[in-house]
């Protein structure tokens, strides 16, 4: 499943990013998943509950927030939002995605001794 890859990453990424700062824990991980990520946040929640046992993150606390997806003209850099024209109104230039399409690790609070 999508959501399990996904979720490894994310394990992975945030147990790099704690041992660089000598952390023996990882307390709260605020993640944000683009609407247009393909994320059924159902299956994000089941599988980190899954993989973060015997990690950094096995008593970490998830703090998911969702973006909305947006588009930019690469011209004019005019935001569109979703749901619009795919093209921009005034050069009618094919618009950029510029937020929403991804998966972000935002912020991480540690446990250092
Ligand atoms: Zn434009």
């Amino acid at each position: 499943m999508h959501e399990w890859g996904l979720v490894e990453t994310l394990l992975r990424r945030a147990e790099e990013k704690a041992s660089e700062h000598g952390a023996t824990a990882v307390r709260r991980l605020t993640v944000s998943i683009g609407e247009l990520a393909g994320v059924e946040p159902d299956l994000f929640e089941a599988a980190w509950l899954e993989f973060r046992a015997g990690t950094l993150c096995a008593n970490a606390a998830l703090e998911v927030r969702s973006v909305v997806a947006e588009w930019e003209c690469p011209d004019c850099k005019a935001i569109v939002a979703a749901g619009g024209a795919l093209r921009c109104a005034a050069c009618r230039k094919p618009l950029r995605l510029r937020a929403g399409g991804e998966i972000l690790l935002e912020r991480m609070e540690l446990e250092v001794p």
